[in-house]
């Protein structure tokens, strides 16, 4: 993971202010669950900075996407944050039952890509690939369901 002083350091270089609200933010992101929506982040953002709105929070959201700090990931119809991990970089799967995401190591879709590009000559940009499923959790409860029916 892109740990903290790395951040900073890039934000410096860039000459992005590190105000309270722009550490706080990625503080959230680095401590957090990967994959937090905006409202998670902004509802964690309130209780150490009661004023802030969500506003800001996508703004600075949005800055450090642009710089490459933190990555977006969409996830069913809403968009997800994570910090970007240079060396860890990975694939999504997302359940549509719980909302859930769940890394997938490159070498999958490497794999289905160099297939892909053999068979039809076609280069797929699989980057921002994310498979949608049941994840084990949630197909456990549906086979539970279904015993008792
Ligand atoms: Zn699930
Ligand atoms: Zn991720």
């Amino acid at each position: 993971m892109n740990d903290r002083r790395t951040v900073f350091k890039t934000l410096r270089d860039l000459g992005i202010r590190l105000t309270p609200q722009r550490i706080l933010i990625l503080d959230i992101l680095r401590k957090g669950n990967a994959h937090m929506g905006v409202e998670e982040v902004h509802a964690k953002a309130r209780t150490r900075f009661p004023y802030i709105d969500i506003a800001t929070v996508y703004r600075t959201l949005h800055l450090m996407k642009k710089i490459d700090v933190v990555t977006e990931v969409a996830i069913g119809e809403r968009l997800h944050f994570e910090l970007t991990h240079p060396d860890r970089k990975h694939h999504h799967m997302v359940c549509t039952c719980c909302g859930k995401a769940f890394n997938l190591a490159p070498e999958y879709l490497e794999r289905f890509g160099e297939q892909i590009h053999r068979d039809f000559s076609f280069e797929p940009d699989v980057r921002n690939f994310t498979i949608k499923g049941k994840c084990s959790l949630c197909a456990d409860k549906f086979e539970k369901s279904d015993s008792i029916l």
